[in-house]
This record gives structure tokens, C-alpha cells and sequence, in this order.
């Protein structure tokens, strides 16, 4: 069984500075590292390396690092023939600083990301998609029709509603499976704070379901994952590991759990193997690369 994931690909390029600049400074880089990223992208790794058959929708552009992209992408086992490779728009960038202290600043542009619609999905033929997994970098209405034609189809639809976004909500009810970590779902649940004990997370994101079927998982960072369901709440806890950097740990969680959802495993154990492939994720710098395979994970959880 396969994933199919609608998302974002961008190109992230990682300047590290010995001090932020102020408006109007220049201050001169230390090193410039250029990485794919995007929560679409990533997630879609974070599944081919978890070993599902995994095809992204996507766009990028033409003239610049659309087409490397891509091909760094299929190199990680990603199908990446559902990426149009768009002319006279740019690829989708984070432009990303990082000072020696570790305080960072970001600027994300979404470019060819912004050009998915509805027409983009119904001229992809969906058959045998069994989990489709979407996140909100890019437009809802692409979203929307892909989870209508999932739902015609009989798919699990998995939502990472990230970054939180007041268009994400309508999305809600189309979803099986709504994935948010802390920050979001207090900005859902209009919080002044973020919800960390099993009790009021599981309170709190049964708000958010509107149908009795629905699954609401909250990822907690160190301490773990809660699962929240309409009969019961339980808590994942956290493995203990020495986090190195911590980029694109809710990536590799949705697309681990996306490929062994597509492979019938049961939801508690597909939630085990997310929780310990992120934990591995942590202990290695970057996103994509840092995405664990299948026996790395089996391996920690035999
Ligand atoms: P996001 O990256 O979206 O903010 P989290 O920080 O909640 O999401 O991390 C996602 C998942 O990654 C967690 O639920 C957990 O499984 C794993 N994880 C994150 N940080 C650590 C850590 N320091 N140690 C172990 N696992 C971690």
C-alpha cells in the first residue's frame, strides 16, 4: 500500500552568522548550506525511507533548483512524477540564520507552492492511494479536493496542520487523522497556554473533532505523543536520547506514521514506530537526511 502526500517543496539555505543583522545591516556569513526542505518534502522522506512506496504532489520551479530538487528527492526513494516543474516562478525557500549564539531568524517564500489548486488534483489519477498525508504549506483548497476525492475513494486522510494557519480548521472535518504539536494546538483551541499533561491535551483536542471516528495526535516534543480518541487518550512516552537538532522531527513523526498506517498496521503500534523514528531523527543534523529507515527503527524498538 502507498502514500501519497500533497505539500511543499522548498529549497532551505542555511546561513550561520556570528551575530543577527539589524535592519539595515550586512553582516558577512560564516558558511551557507543549501538543503531540501519543506514539510511536504520532508514528510514524503520521512515515508520512502520508512520503505512505503511514497508519491508526492508538488511544484516547483523551472529555472532554478526545481529540477535538483526533485532529483535529490527520487534519490531518497520519493516518486516525484507529480511535481510540475513550473516556468517563470521560483522554487519555494526558507532563507534561514543562525547566529553563533543559536537564535535564529526565518523567511519563508512559498513560490511554485502557491500555485497548487484544485484543478492540479483532479488531473492526478489517485488509484490504490491508501493514506494520503497533506500539512498547510500549501493553499487549503488543493487540500480540500484531494481529501473530497479521498473520501470518494474510501482513503485514510491525515492531516499535519502545521504551521497553524485559521484556513487549516475547515479542513477538520475531512480529516481521519489531525496531527498538531503543542504550539498548534493551543492556537486551535485559542489557548493562552500550551496543554502538556494526557488529562487536558485529550480534553482539549476533542474540541477540535467533529465526527465520532475522528483520531487527534499531539506530539510533545522530548515527552512524547498523545493519542486522543473518542473511547480513550494515552500517552507515547518520549524516548531518551541526546537530541542534536531537532529540524523536521514532526516530518519524520507524520511520515513514519503515515507509511505504517498504509501498511494496516494497527494505530497504537504505528504510533510506537513514529514516536521511536522521530526520536532517532533528533539524534542527527537536518531533515531529510536525518530520516531513520525501517530496521533502524525495529531495531530500537525489538
Ligand atoms: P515539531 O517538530 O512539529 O515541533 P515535536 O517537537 O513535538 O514536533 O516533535 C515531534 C516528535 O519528535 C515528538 O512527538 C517525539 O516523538 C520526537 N521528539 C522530538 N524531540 C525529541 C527529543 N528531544 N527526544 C526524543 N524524541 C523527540
Amino acid at each position: 500500500m502507498s502514500v501519497f502526500v500533497l505539500g511543499s517543496i522548498n529549497l532551505d539555505a542555511v546561513a550561520r552568522v556570528d551575530d543577527l543583522p539589524r535592519p539595515g545591516e550586512t553582516v558577512a556569513g560564516i558558511s551557507l548550506e543549501l538543503f531540501p526542505g519543506g514539510k511536504g518534502a520532508n514528510q514524503a522522506v520521512a515515508a520512502a525511507r520508512f520503505g512505503a512506496p511514497t508519491r508526492l504532489m508538488g511544484a516547483v520551479g523551472r529555472e532554478d533548483s526545481g529540477p535538483s530538487l526533485k532529483a535529490k528527492l527520487a534519490g531518497y526513494g520519493v516518486q516525484v512524477s507529480d511535481v510540475a516543474e513550473l516556468p517563470s516562478i521560483p522554487t519555494g525557500q526558507a532563507h534561514v540564520w543562525v547566529s553563533s549564539s543559536g537564535e535564529n531568524m526565518i523567511v519563508v517564500t512559498s513560490g511554485a507552492n502557491a500555485t497548487l489548486s484544485p484543478q492540479h488534483v483532479a488531473a492526478t489519477p489517485l488509484e490504490g492511494q491508501r493514506v494520503l498525508l497533506c500539512q498547510l504549506e500549501t493553499p487549503a483548497p488543493a487540500i480540500e479536493a484531494l481529501f473530497r476525492a479521498g473520501v470518494a475513494k474510501g482513503a485514510l486522510r491525515i492531516l499535519n496542520a502545521a504551521p497553524a494557519l485559521p484556513q487549516g480548521a475547515a479542513l477538520f472535518p475531512l480529516t481521519d487523522i489531525l496531527i498538531l504539536n503543542q504550539t498548534e494546538l493551543a492556537t486551535y483551541a485559542r489557548l493562552d497556554h500550551e496543554p502538556s499533561r494526557l488529562e487536558e491535551v485529550s480534553r482539549v483536542a476533542r474540541k477540535l473533532m467533529s465526527r465520532p471516528d475522528q483520531t487527534v495526535i499531539v506530539t510533545l516534543g522530548s515527552a512524547g505523543v498523545a493519542t486522543v480518541r473518542r473511547d480513550e487518550a494515552f500517552l507515547v512516552e518520549g524516548r531518551k536520547v541526546k537530541a542534536v537538532d531537532t529540524t523536521g522531527a514532526g516530518d519524520c513523526f507524520c511520515g513514519a506514521l503515515a507509511a505504517c498506517l498504509s501498511t494496516g498496521m494497527d494505530l497504537r503500534d504505528a504510533v510506537e514506530h513514529a514516536n521511536a523514528a522521530a526520536a532517532l531523527s533528533v539524534q542527527k543534523p537536518g531533515a531529510a537526511p536525518s530520516m531513520p529507515s525501517r530496521r533502524e527503527v525495529e531495531q530500537i524498538l525489538a
